[in-house]
């Protein structure tokens, strides 16, 4: 008898893997239903596809290297913690002062100061244009801020808009990043589905802008619009998800897939290797990263305000041309 006859597995309908996944999910959905709505929201922010990538970036490449704050930022809100000591007193623009506690200190994470709402879209949308090129499905770099005009309807600006070299299928993109942390947010529900939902109803509301409507009904053969919605952690909704499979197809087809020679203009990392890994992750990070570097500027802002002072001492001038030294419009006799 051979050894191989008594060895020989025997075909099984389970395999490790598989059994742990199902006991995984199982757990999993046990700590969500028991969690904080916040916390529930963020384990299934957590989960979607690109979600969380900062967390293996390699720093070998530019990109891939963040500040301490950046990174410290990034990790606290996808864990649902506060950037900030709480109570946290949070100066909020022409909005004023406010103090921010246990139940808002998500604000940080939502407040339009310093950039947070631009800086994370623009910063989505830039890396993409990129992707777009590098990855073979046009042969320059798309332009970005594309006007749009249609009979009948107010002219609107494509975030990317590209014609395929090979295909001549026309892309309108419009990119949208969705804080699952806002305090309209968490007042849905917070489970599982909830997060996917909040995706497809921000495309859904893309969709329903008066161009990207036209587009759809009455250009659907040759213009493709694509809603690239992001959560907050760093997910892919839906048609981001397609969009970019066509992409990584589009690069394996013009031999852009393995970066070192495809793709050779970019600083990569070892787990970069191929372009769905590189760009998966760089725009993921494009999206926390930008947000998590206004974030903590935010906060050293609202810290350097918050000073306490002498009560007596003054501060320093409010405009910074006046010198106590200097000449007075009007005459040295002033002052
Ligand atoms: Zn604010």
């Amino acid at each position: 008898m051979s050894l191989s006859s008594i060895v020989s597995p025997v075909p099984v309908a389970l395999n490790t893997r598989r059994l742990s996944e199902h006991l995984y999910r199982k757990e999993f959905g046990e700590v969500a239903a028991a969690a904080h709505p916040l916390g529930a929201r963020l384990m299934a922010a957590g989960c979607g596809k690109g979600a969380g990538s900062f967390f293996s970036l390699v720093p070998m490449a530019s990109a891939f290297r963040l500040e301490r704050a950046t990174f410290v930022a990034s990790a606290r809100r996808y864990n649902g913690l506060s950037p900030a000591d709480l109570p946290h007193s949070h100066h909020c623009g022409n909005r004023g002062e406010r103090q921010l506690g246990q139940p808002d200190f998500t604000h940080l994470y939502n407040c339009p100061c310093l950039g947070g709402n631009t800086r994370p879209h623009d910063s989505v949308k830039n890396t993409l244009a990129h992707a777009i090129h590098q990855c073979g499905l046009v042969s320059a770099l798309p332009k970005t801020e594309v006007q749009m005009d249609r009979v009948g309807c107010d002219t609107w600006h494509a975030d990317i808009m590209l014609v395929d070299d090979a295909s001549g299928t026309s892309y309108v993109i419009d990119v949208a990043i969705v804080n699952i942390d806002s305090a309209t947010a968490l007042q849905r529900r917070g489970d599982f589905g909830d997060v996917e939902a909040s995706l497809v109803q921000a495309e859904a509301e893309k969709r329903a802008l008066p161009i990207p409507q036209r587009v759809i009904q009455e250009e659907n053969n040759s213009v493709v619009f694509v809603p690239f919605v992001m959560s907050s952690a760093g997910g892919f909704g839906p048609a981001a998800r397609a969009f970019l499979k066509v992409l990584y197809r589009t690069a394996r087809a013009r031999a852009k897939w393995v970066m070192a020679t495809g793709q050779p203009a970019l600083e990569r990392a070892w787990n970069t290797t191929f372009a769905s890994t590189y760009w998966d992750m760089r725009l993921s990070v494009a999206c926390t990263a930008a947000s998590a570097e206004v974030v903590s500027r935010l906060v050293a802002r609202d810290i350097n305000m918050g000073m306490v002072t002498h009560r007596l001492r003054r501060q320093p001038w409010g405009d910074p041309n006046f010198s106590v030294y200097g000449v007075r419009e009007g005459g040295a006799s002033g002052g």
